[in-house]
């Protein structure tokens, strides 16, 4: 079983000192989530969780081009983020460290546990946000992918009073009859940044989101998930259009949207054209 730093560099990162995840987790806890490169010096504690086996790399290139296809498809901007579960040890996820999403690269792939405390972070400093990931992965054992981002089109639906995002054409049944939205009032009180920046803001979203494939939060953004992450790549970009069309369409009338049956023939249909539209957009984004 490799030791983190040989563990790292199997993934292309950099090596150095690594602080244990428990050791980082602490820390987090301590200063509300903002882990950084102080956190390299701080001791873990006995029996600190380590890298094991190694994610598949076809799983990590396709973690990173997906960081780069959101990019692209304008779901992320320099903010927003996308995990995978690791395919090896399913209590686990990748994550890139905190950077824009159009430029990761596969060192800059963190491992997390799903309390999200990095496994080995090298001096590299992790999403705030994190917890948005582990926290879904814990509650949905479907889930293999995670995308959070901010896409404009669909903050409207978060924050306009009757507002409701719901599927206008097929390529958006996965969204089923309604899309939840996550107040984070409700479990925070009145003065947040609107992050979730902790385990339990994380949990109150995983249970927002209950079995839907995307959950609105409320002046922020939205998170979609999926059964694998070129699923949860192909969803977001969908919600985001069907987002757009469906403010288009509201100006110009009443809007017909797909019902339950509509929704549910076209999300499994769409399911089986997932890898059409990734071929496509990662040759856009190589
Ligand atoms: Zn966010």
């Amino acid at each position: 079983m490799p030791g983190p730093a040989a563990r790292i560099l199997a993934m292309g990162g950099p090596s150095g000192r690594e602080p244990t995840a428990r050791g980082l987790a602490r820390r987090d806890c301590l200063c509300c989530g903002l882990a950084g490169l102080a956190a390299a010096a701080w001791p873990g504690r006995a029996g600190a969780a380590e890298p094991a086996a190694a994610p598949s790399p076809a799983l990590v290139a396709d973690l990173v081009a997906a960081n780069h296809i959101l990019f692209d498809q304008a779901v992320v901007d320099g903010f927003g983020h996308v995990s995978v579960r690791h395919d090896k040890q399913p209590d686990r996820f990748l994550l890139s460290r905190s950077m824009a999403p159009a430029l990761v690269q596969a060192p800059d792939i963190m491992e997390f546990e799903l309390d999200g405390a990095p496994v080995a972070a090298a001096g590299r400093t992790p999403y705030l946000e994190r917890f948005i990931h582990g926290a879904i992965y814990r509650a949905r054992p479907d889930v293999m992918a995670v995308v959070h981002s901010h896409s404009p089109g669909i903050i409207p639906f978060g924050v306009a009073g009757g507002a409701a995002l719901r599927p206008v054409f097929h390529l958006a049944g996965f969204l089923g009859p309604e899309t939840p939205v996550f107040e984070i009032r409700d479990v925070a009180g009145p003065a947040t940044d609107l992050l979730v920046r902790s385990d339990a803001l994380g949990d109150a979203l995983a249970r927002t989101l209950g079995s839907h494939a995307v959950v609105l939060m409320r002046g922020h953004g939205s998170t979609t998930v999926g059964t694998d992450v070129r699923q949860a790549v192909f969803r977001a970009v969908y919600a985001e259009i069907n987002a757009r069309l469906q403010s288009d369409a509201g100006r110009l009338g009443p809007v017909t949207f797909l019902n339950t049956e509509e929704a549910a023939a076209a999300a499994q249909t769409g399911n089986g054209l997932v890898g059409r539209a990734w071929e496509l957009w990662r040759m856009r984004s190589p």
